[in-house]
């Protein structure tokens, strides 16, 4: 730290993003990334005629992204806001829509929205989850604050149904309720066909997991226009060209191709429910998963020891120190090879601790 940090940023902690090792010896299943590559319609998108235009800004309205987003989707170009990955987007949202200074969020979910609520210098109030894991909407009636609830929930892949998001924006008509959708493509309903009956409801998705864009760095809300109008009252505020003109043009290519990466969503679904299969018979007890990943612990092993035996080995996986879910390990669901791979590695290792 130099001495010139204001000093309300003294103590803070910041968000410690998984392992992103410089070398790609490791299976990588640790940061939910897709494991397959963006389509070649994708790819050809960022071409030279593109880059050749790289002394120009990108359109900071970015229409034309917006306007394919808001056709596939089915609602208007005013209901889309787009930004540089959508960590952006949570962050606007913990500065601009935190009534009373307060965020309600659970005990065990998206590790950043701690850490938004500490940069602003929010009340949070964490809500346990029940002991399953599973979130009990009835926690998040006639709140006094922003809601922020990940859906499905992160590392857990616990998912909640319309009906229960529906309960929670109704009775709370005087706050926005976040639903941060990073995982929706992987086997649940969006709840954006909600914004036109809720002007509180802010849905956050990303190019990064089921539209194999992480390194691009895509995000988007789909919200009643007055929100999306708020969005871009802050972004106007700090920096007017969020996404760049390569990361525009590849976007636009996603949208074309949507086919090709929901099923690359389908492919990741089966060899998820393969794996949770493998798993278990193992001796796992696996969390049912509704996103990338699944969240797995055994009596037969300590989950910090399979982490860190599983890493010797050369498979990456995300292990969490949180007391409550420290047993557990968070893995990213890769192609079959690799799950196949992931299988023997986790065998091999349950052998030698035997
Ligand atoms: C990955 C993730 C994000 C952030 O995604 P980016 O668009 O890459 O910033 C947001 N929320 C959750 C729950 C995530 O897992």
């Amino acid at each position: 730290m130099s001495r010139f940090l204001n000093e309300k940023y003294a103590a803070f902690e910041a968000y410690t993003p998984g392992e992103q090792p410089k070398d790609m010896r490791y299976i990588k299943l640790n940061t939910n990334e897709s494991p397959y590559p963006p389509s070649k319609k994708t790819i050809e998108a960022v071409n030279e005629k593109e880059i050749s235009r790289l002394m120009l800004y990108p359109d900071n309205e970015c229409v034309s992204l917006r306007d394919k987003l808001a056709g596939l989707y089915g609602v208007n170009r005013e209901n889309i806001y787009l930004s540089n990955g959508s960590d952006d987007i949570l962050n606007f949202a913990f500065m601009a829509f935190t009534k009373n200074n307060k965020a309600i969020y659970p005990d065990i979910s998206y590790g950043f929205y701690s850490v938004f609520a500490q940069l602003y210098g929010l009340e949070s109030e964490v809500v346990a989850l029940k002991e399953d894991f599973s979130i009990d909407y009835r926690d998040y009636l006639k709140k006094d604050g922003m809601i922020v609830l990940a859906n499905p929930n992160a590392p857990t892949g616990l998912y909640i149904g319309l009906d229960e998001i529906r309960d929670i924006l109704k009775s709370n008509p005087d706050n926005v309720v976040v639903i941060d959708e990073a995982y929706i493509d992987f086997g649940g309903e969006s709840c954006f066909k909600l914004i036109d009956e809720y002007d509180n409801l802010l849905v956050v998705q990303t190019f990064s997991k089921s539209r194999s864009m992480a390194g691009a760095r895509l995000g988007f809300a789909i919200a009643c226009k007055g929100l999306i109008d708020d969005l871009n009252k802050i972004k106007y505020s700090t920096n007017p060209y969020n996404i760049n003109r390569l990361t525009l043009a590849a976007g636009e290519a996603a949208v074309d191709d949507n086919d090709y990466y929901m099923n690359n969503c389908q492919k990741v679904i089966k060899t998820r429910e393969w794996t949770a299969k493998k798993l278990t018979s193992l001796g796992f007890e696996v969390i049912p998963s509704k996103a990338n990943f699944i969240f797995a612990k055994t009596d037969l092993i300590d989950g910090e020891k399979l982490y860190e035996e599983l890493k010797k080995r050369g498979v990456l996986v995300r292990h969490f120190t949180n007391k409550r879910i420290s047993q557990y390990n968070r893995i990213t669901i890769g192609t079959q090879e690799q799950m196949e791979s992931f299988i023997n590695v986790v065998k091999e290792v349950l052998d030698e601790n035997r």
